[in-house]
């Protein structure tokens, strides 16, 4: 089951984690810069390592909005990426390939994790920061502990991995916001040194037809990915193929890495993409990166009325009971914490 890699015919192995199929030599580093081949193996070489320490973020900076809502989420990064975004925001650990140099990379054991988490008396714990998959040993193994200790676990995501490897993986997974970075070829090509796209949706799909909380977030970079055919293309999908109760994320693109050069997403151009959304019929639509704006609360999706209030990263749940909503008691989409 957990065999990504095939021997082709020219001695070389073929990494199967994700759809660029790297062919390597002995000793070769994938194009990720995480994943080596090591005799007839392909392993993450960053495999028990983080950059910098363990974070207790809100969980809602993943951003998750329907998934304990209010509470913190032991957060870690590591190193390396298998997609090339021009505007990569952790660029510093996700994109220097060409050093490729993981000695700065700070020791945890899966073990070393669980304990603190539980030390921290904290319930989640999450992939995040750079790719996780392309170390998904490290996660899967992270996330057979921590469930032993009621402790959950999830991954902010590219979602560019193959078929095999997130059918495998969801079991280990309990909740997922996947980085759904615009809704063609051309913009996967030209923004994420990306060869193919399609195989994201895909990701999507399996996430949530195997019983992962799953939230989708769209940066709106203007002039990129900013079409209203673009956008209303992308809902469509998510309304057909998923859920019209699935959380989307517009977030607003702020100028970074080699992206430097263009414009902060304007406040009109994220309402404009929510009421698109809406439009098509998606329920929960929310804006990111903009604090203070009514895009950021939960509204139930029967009566209106508001039930997760957001400032920041601060988070009051005002008219939930349990999950349903406190005055019209329709059960919503939102995973609330067992205490
Ligand atoms: S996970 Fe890394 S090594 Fe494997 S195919 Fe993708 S980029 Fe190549």
């Amino acid at each position: 089951m957990w065999d990504f890699h095939r021997e082709l015919k020219s001695g070389k192995l073929q990494c199967t984690a994700c759809p660029r199929l790297c062919q390597l030599s002995d000793n070769e580093v994938g194009w990720c810069g995480a994943r080596i081949r090591k005799g007839m193996k392909i392993e993450p070489r960053t495999y028990g390592l983080i950059h910098g320490r363990l974070a207790e973020d809100p969980i809602e900076k993943k951003p998750l909005y329907h998934y304990h809502p209010g509470k913190k989420i032991l957060s870690f990064g590591s190193y390396g990426c298998n997609l090339g975004c021009l505007h990569c925001q952790n660029w510093h650990i996700s994109m220097q390939k060409e050093k490729s140099d993981i000695s700065k990379l700070i020791k945890k054991s899966p073990e070393e994790i669980v304990e603190d988490c539980i030390d921290r008396k904290m319930k989640l714990i999450a992939s995040t920061y750079n790719e996780p998959m392309i170390a998904f040993e490290y996660v899967r193994d992270i996330a057979t502990l921590a469930h032993k200790h009621n402790i959950k676990m999830v991954v902010v995501d590219n979602g560019y991995i193959t078929r095999k490897l997130a059918e495998a993986l969801t079991p280990h997974i309990d909740a997922a916001n996947i980085d759904i970075k615009g809704f063609s070829s051309e913009f996967y090509k030209e923004i994420c040194d990306s060869p193919s796209w399609k195989p994201i949706l895909k990701t999507c799909e399996i996430f949530h037809n195997q019983g992962v909380h799953l939230e989708l977030t769209n940066l709106i970079i203007p002039t990129k990915n900013d079409s209203d055919s673009m956008i209303r293309e992308m809902c469509e999908w998510i309304y057909e193929k998923l859920s019209p109760l699935i959380p989307l994320h517009f977030s607003a693109f702020r100028p970074d890495y080699k992206l430097n050069h263009l414009p902060y997403t304007s406040i009109k151009t994220l309402e404009k993409a929510i009421r698109t959304a809406t439009d098509v019929g998606l329920k929960y639509v929310y804006i990111g990166n903009v604090s203070g704006h009514k895009g950021n609360h939960t509204y139930c999706h029967n009566c209106g009325k508001l039930v997760i209030k957001r400032e920041r990263f601060f988070t009051g749940i005002i008219n939930l009971h349990g999950n349903c909503c406190s005055s019209c008691g329709t059960q919503l989409p939102i995973v609330v914490a067992s205490e």
